[in-house]
């Protein structure tokens, strides 16, 4: 096989399923609230929400809670790079599983440091690169075609590894092994997931849903701590971020962006079956 080439990269029917999703996306509650600033993510939102939108005049109201929306995605996406440690620009950030690449344009934006942002879905790759040529800054933000539990990256090459919302399709045993040789000693990971809690028992209907609605496999919580243990990951930060993203689901479940997965995301957090975490791990 050619490295990089779709067999290479895509190894199982499973990721193709994931890939061909993630290539035909063309959701209104991603494309236009990215349209807002050229920040395109593929997240959700925390924190307060200005409910004042909704009392806008009609003419407006639809443009002001889009861009709510959004301003609270790019306030979780700052709220990991928050949690990345102290980055100088000639260090190396990974943005695993990037989407259209909106996170790691802000990495770029706040440290100047270089970036590498991979996914499955080849679409979304040429996408982040043009958002990268846009900004002029495709020199130091990168966009490629590589699965992340063989990125194919150089031993020790990545002073921060960081996973937004991409933890789900994957093994984390797997994912953490990888990440364990391409990250430097000392350096740090990051994620912001979704999870399931493991005082609940075993996962709940709306869960389910999800998992279904995204052809994905949501953890138990406990996983993770597992699995960083396994591969010499030492967590140093754990934020339960359930409460502060119930807010933009409501005002989500309001919008005409709306997708319908609103329902089981608010039934999941509200009954206790499932949070919104953030994780932070160093590598010994
Ligand atoms: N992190 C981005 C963000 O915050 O906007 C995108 C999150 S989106 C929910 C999930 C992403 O994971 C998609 O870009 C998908 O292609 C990617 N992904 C899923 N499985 C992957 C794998 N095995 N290797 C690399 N990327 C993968």
């Amino acid at each position: 096989m050619t490295p990089g080439s779709t067999a290479d990269v895509l190894r199982t029917p499973y990721q193709r399923s994931v890939a061909e999703y993630w290539n035909v996306e063309k959701d209104p509650v991603n494309l236009r609230l990215g349209a807002v600033d050229g920040l395109y993510h593929h997240h959700y939102g925390i924190g307060e929400v200005d409910w004042s939108v909704l009392e806008t005049p009609l003419d407006r109201r639809d443009e002001r809670i889009i861009a709510e929306l959004h301003r609270l995605e790019s306030a979780q996406a700052e709220f990991l790079l928050d949690h990345l440690g102290p980055i100088a620009p000639q260090d190396r950030l990974l943005d695993s599983g990037c989407g259209r690449g909106g996170s790691s344009i802000m990495a770029n934006a706040r440290f100047g440091c270089h970036l590498d942002g991979i996914s499955i879905s080849q679409q979304q790759v040429d996408f982040a690169n043009q958002q990268a040529r846009l900004r002029d800054v495709q020199d130091k933000v990168r966009y490629h075609f590589r699965n992340m539990l063989d990125t194919g990256f150089d031993a020790a090459s990545f002073q921060g590894i960081w996973n937004n919302e991409s933890t789900m399709y994957v093994d984390l045993f797997a994912l953490f092994s990888e990440y364990a040789r391409i990250i430097k000693p000392g350096g740090r990971y990051v994620t912001i997931t979704g999870a399931s809690n493991d005082t609940f028992g075993l996962p709940s209907k709306s869960v389910c849903d999800i998992n279904a609605r995204y052809i994905c496999d949501i953890h138990p919580r406990s996983e993770y701590f597992k699995a960083l243990s396994a591969n010499g990951f030492s967590p140093i930060t754990v934020v339960d971020l359930t409460e502060a993203t119930i807010p933009y689901w409501e005002l989500r479940a309001k919008s005409s962006v709306a997708t319908g997965v609103e329902d089981p995301f608010l039934t999941a957090y509200k009954e206790g079956s499932f949070q919104y975490l953030l994780i932070a791990a160093d590598k010994i």
